[in-house]
C-alpha cells in the first residue's frame, strides 16, 4: 500500500504510475488524481486554443471583408456596410476580450 499525497488515500500499489525519479519507483499521486489533474489541464489548454482559433477566423475574414477605407471606389456605401455591422450593438471585434 502507498500513500496518495493529492487526496491522501492509501491505495494498492497498481493503482500508482511508474515513475523513475522517485525512490520507491511509483508516483506520488494515484492514478485517478492524475487522471483528473490531465483532464483538467487538457480543458484549460483547450479554452485558451479555441479563443486562438476564433482570433485567427476574425482575422481572415477581415481580410476578405476590410474595413471602409480599403475601399477606394465606393467609400461611402462601404462606409455604411461597416457601421451597419455594429448597428445591433455587439462588436465582433470585442468578441475576443
Ligand atoms: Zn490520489
Amino acid at each position: 500500500m502507498k500513500l496518495c499525497k493529492k487526496c491522501g488515500e492509501k491505495k494498492v500499489v497498481a493503482e500508482f504510475h511508474k515513475n523513475a525519479a522517485t525512490k520507491d519507483g511509483l508516483s506520488s499521486h494515484c492514478k485517478p488524481c492524475v487522471r483528473a489533474y490531465q483532464k483538467a489541464r487538457f480543458e484549460a489548454k483547450k479554452a485558451v486554443v479555441t479563443t486562438k482559433k476564433r482570433a485567427v477566423a476574425r482575422k481572415k475574414k477581415d481580410m476578405v471583408n476590410p474595413p471602409p477605407h480599403y475601399n477606394k471606389q465606393s467609400e461611402d456605401l462601404a462606409k455604411a456596410l461597416w457601421y451597419l455591422r455594429f448597428a445591433n450593438g455587439d462588436d465582433p471585434r470585442k468578441e475576443a476580450a
